[in-house]
Formats: C-alpha cells, sequence, structure tokens
C-alpha cells in the first residue's frame, strides 16, 4: 500500500538516501533498523513530505507527485500520520491540547470527543496527566503522548520513529503492547526501531538500513538475530 521507488532524498547538497526502494504491505508491520545515521529517520521525513525526494512515493498505488500529494497536511489528510520521536511533544501545551491538535484533519474532527475517549482508555496515564504541560512529562509519558497525538487523526499507516528510545523497560513494554494493539486492529504500521529483539519481536517483515540503503529484507519469522546483528555490526567497505 506504500512503495518507494528509486528514492534519493537529503538535506540540500547532502544526499542521504540513495535509490531506496521498499514495499510497506497492507495491514503489516514493517519495521526498519539499522545503526545511527543510516538515513531511517529521513525515510520517514521524505514519506511524510517534510523534506523534497526524487524518484517515487506510492500510496495505493498511485505516486504522490502524480495525486499532488506532496505536503505533508494533505498526506495527513490521506491517513498517512507520523509518530516522532517522544521528545517532540509541544512542551507549553496540556496533554490534552497535544492530543486534540492530532485531530486536524477534516474527515475526522466530528469524531475529536470520541477519539480524545479512546486515547483516554489506551493511555490511562495521559487522562490523569491531560491538564499537565508535555514538558513537565516523563520520557515514557511524552511518547504516549505523541503517539495519542498521531492516532487522533485515524491513520491508515503509521509510521513511528524510535519509539523505545530512552525508555526503562517497563515503558518499552507498554509502549509496544499498544503498537501490538494497534497492529491487531489493522493499521499498517512502519516502525523504526534501533532494538532489533524488541522489534523483531513485533514484526512481519524486516528491512536493514545502511548508508541511505535497503541491504537486507526478510520475514521476520525468517530472521536469524546472529546473522541480522553480523550485517548490523559490519564495518564499512
Ligand atoms: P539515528 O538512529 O541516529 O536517528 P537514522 O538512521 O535515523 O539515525 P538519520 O537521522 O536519518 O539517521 O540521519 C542520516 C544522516 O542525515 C546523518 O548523517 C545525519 O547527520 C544527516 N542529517 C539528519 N538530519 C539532517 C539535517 N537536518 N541536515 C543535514 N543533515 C542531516
Amino acid at each position: 500500500m506504500l512503495e518507494t521507488r528509486n528514492l534519493t532524498a537529503g538535506y540540500g547538497a547532502i544526499t542521504v538516501l540513495w535509490d531506496l526502494s521498499v514495499t510497506f504491505r497492507e495491514g503489516a508491520l514493517t519495521t526498519i533498523v539499522g545503526p545511527n545515521g543510516a538515513g531511517k529517520t529521513t525515510l520517514l521525513r521524505a514519506l511524510t513530505g517534510l523534506i523534497p525526494h526524487q524518484g517515487e512515493i506510492l500510496l495505493s498505488g498511485t505516486p504522490l507527485k502524480g495525486k499532488g500529494l506532496m505536503k505533508t497536511w494533505d498526506l495527513v489528510a490521506e491517513g498517512l500520520v507520523m509518530v516522532p520521536e517522544g521528545r517532540l511533544v509541544f512542551r507549553d501545551m496540556s496533554v490534552e491540547e497535544n492530543l486534540c491538535l492530532g485531530a486536524y484533519p477534516t474527515r475526522c474532527r466530528g469524531r475529536l470527543s470520541s477519539n480524545l475517549e479512546r486515547m483516554y482508555t489506551l493511555f490511562p496515564r495521559l487522562k490523569e496527566r491531560r491538564h499537565q504541560f508535555a514538558g513537565s512529562l516523563s520520557g515514557g509519558e511524552a511518547q504516549m503522548v505523541a503517539m495519542g497525538r498521531g492516532l487522533m487523526a485515524e491513520p491508515r499507516i503509521l509510521l513511528i520513529d524510535e519509539p523505545s528510545l530512552g525508555l526503562a523497560p517497563v515503558m518499552v513494554k507498554e509502549v509496544f503492547d499498544i503498537i501490538r494493539r494497534l497492529k491487531a486492529e489493522g493499521t499498517t504500521i512502519v516502525l523504526i526501531e534501533q532494538n532489533t529483539s524488541v522489534a523483531l519481536s513485533v514484526a512481519d517483515d524486516v528491512h536493514l538500513m545502511r548508508s541511505g540503503k535497503v541491504i537486507f529484507s526478510q520475514a521476520a519469522a525468517d530472521v536469524n538475530l546472529d546473522h541480522l546483528h553480523d550485517l548490523y555490526f559490519a564495518r564499512e567497505g
């Protein structure tokens, strides 16, 4: 349902992604693992229109450029939603204000109240803290706000960047329980994750990125973790 063909992208004169072709299957959870600087976050930025790209990104078989869908807000309206790492919440706004900001696409505004209640069922901790400034939350709670804000836009495809970053193991488990639940509900998920064991425990498909390229792709059930780690940590060149 989401696919890149010969995707090249970067920042000004710096090219980070090179000719990258990858498919994210509908209803599946695809994880992208890879060392620091491999270009994982840059891929999510290109997929969500935050940086320009060359090559093609296809949504349900149609190139985004052809559909005139290049702006991030247009993509969110189509159901393509990114959850950035948890520190990227609006610190001077309350938990509830952060969540409500996610509900701006017109197609879901009418369900703001029911979606808010759903978020508080998924993340009871956020209900207790609904009036607290997001800047005063713990790392795990901020991650929940970032995820809840994304879910308020009723995503068909959810792109999640490093949800376990800096979290204690107990919080990692909580966040991944939610990800499992979203997957069970049928949301297509693209998950960037450095913790390969955790990533493999939820994924259907795995791609390993290095130096702006996908160098290995396999069904998660078939992955040999030692082999994956050998490729992950292999020296460049
Ligand atoms: P990490 O796991 O460390 O977050 P990553 O695989 O997500 O790594 P990216 O964050 O996509 O990697 O970074 C890929 C490359 O792009 C890095 O060399 C980084 O320095 C560079 N880069 C990232 N953001 C920018 C930017 N805004 N301007 C210039 N270069 C950038």
